[in-house]
């Protein structure tokens, strides 16, 4: 079947096995073994050499995870994806694969915590140079490029400031100054966002979010969209004569991803399938709750005040609808009067969950000052918006009258 035309459920549904089940299961099974039977030594020896392509062992590739890579594909439209154990491994193996040491990238510091600490202390100390500036000036994006700028890392929606990027536009910088551009865009998955029809040349996800399907398990991937002309990328180098437009993903696959250890395990895959199949379902209940309880939050006294960039109130709404169908994700922020006060409300919720994740199906609430942010300086919190009044709420499937009610009934 050709699913090049056809919607984002259906392409996730029928993808197709590489190779037919014996029994004919509807389901992809899971190959939870570690290696694989080789008919002689001399299949076993074109396998090694690269010459024929067969799992030998599952830390290198899986039926099942390569089975989550090739629906990962066919949802996006992607040149290639390789999957891993967590959205830091996906993020910390690209870097790693695109920059060498002496190279730098430009990011902002409104990134979730451990990106934001990979790349403020672990990176430089491999001799990779990191600026921080504010994503959404061009002007200052453009004065931190250098000869020896790589990246230009992004988030699709930054939490908890819910600050969007005009993406065609960084896309545009990013191709006159010959760097790559890479977002994470695990808050906008594949369903709401097309990462490649805004110019963005390499997409990665924390999978343990809205594709896990409900926090289910752990994971990451990472998308080449086959943009980026990789001869430009000296880290690359000894790859692009032999791998042209697939060096990236080589290098990434053969090297990085391979000796750093982070796979996927068919366990982990067989979650992320499921999941990616009901996503669709999900965004939509999740993005219906978020507007529903924007209502309720603007008529609402004790809430000082709130943000969703899912509806007009918001700044972000036009570029929303623009780059993610009108549906950012399902991360909403309000302020109450004071710290005390936040913690008294959380302790008082009956339904809504205290809890760090996002996009699980239950609702969970996070006083991010005192938690993900606590060994962050004051000066530091400043920057990032991190204000001792300011709840983060990912919002999930309920009902929602039932959400209205709890958080109703806990602000008293
Ligand atoms: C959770 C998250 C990550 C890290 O993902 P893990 O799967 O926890 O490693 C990276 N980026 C964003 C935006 C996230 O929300």
């Amino acid at each position: 079947m050709d699913h090049e035309n056809k919607g984002y459920s259906t392409r996730s549904l029928h993808t197709a096995f590489p190779k037919n089940d014996a029994y004919n299961s509807l389901h992809m099974p899971v190959y939870d073994g570690v290696a694989y039977d080789f008919e002689s030594s001399e299949e076993i020896e074109l396998s090694f050499a690269g010459k024929k392509f067969a799992h030998a062992y599952s830390r290198t590739s899986n039926p099942t995870v390569e089975y989550f890579e090739k629906k990962m594909k066919s949802v996006t439209g992607a040149q290639a994806a390789i999957a891993l154990s967590s959205g830091m491994a996906a993020i910390s193996n690209v870097l790693m694969t695109l920059v060498e040491q002496g190279g730098n990238i430009v990011t902002s510091n409104h990134l979730f915590g451990h990106s934001y600490a990979l790349l403020k202390n672990t990176l430089p100390s491999f001799g990779i140079e990191v600026r921080f500036v504010d994503m959404t000036n061009l002007n200052e994006v453009e004065k931190c490029t250098d000869s020896k700028t790589r990246v230009y890392f992004f988030e699709t929606i930054t939490n908890p400031q819910l600050e969007v990027v005009d993406i065609q536009a960084l896309s545009g910088l990013a191709k006159e100054k010959g760097v790559v551009l890479v977002c994470d865009s695990t808050v906008t998955p594949p369903y709401v966002f097309n990462s490649a029809s805004f110019g963005v040349d390499v997409e990665v996800m924390s999978t343990t979010k809205f594709i896990s399907g409900g926090a289910t398990a752990f994971g990451g991937v990472v998308l080449d969209n086959g943009s980026f002309d990789w001869t430009k990328i000296p880290a690359l180098s000894s790859y692009v004569e032999k791998f042209k437009n697939e060096s990236f993903m080589v290098r990434l696959r053969k090297e990085i991803f391979r000796h750093l250890g982070g796979a996927m395990t068919a366990h982990v895959a067989h979650f992320m399938n499921l999941g990616l199949d009901i996503l669709a379902l999900r965004v939509d209940k999740c993005v219906e709750n978020c507007v529903a309880l924007s209502q309720f939050f603007k008529t609402n006294s004790a809430v000082k005040s709130w943000s969703y960039p899912g509806v007009e109130e918001s700044d972000a709404f036009a570029l929303c609808k623009k780059q993610f169908s009108g549906k950012p994700g399902a991360v909403m922020t309000f302020d109450l009067e004071s710290k005390e006060r936040c913690f008294e409300f959380m302790n008082r919720l009956q339904i809504i969950r205290r809890a760090t994740n996002l996009n699980d199906n239950k609702t969970l609430i996070i006083h991010p000052e005192s938690t993900i942010y606590s060994e962050f300086s004051d000066e530091e919190k400043k920057e990032m918006g991190i204000r001792p009044t300011l709840l983060r709420l990912s919002v999930g499937i309920e009902d929602v009258k039932d959400l209205i009610n709890d958080i109703k009934e806990a602000l008293g």
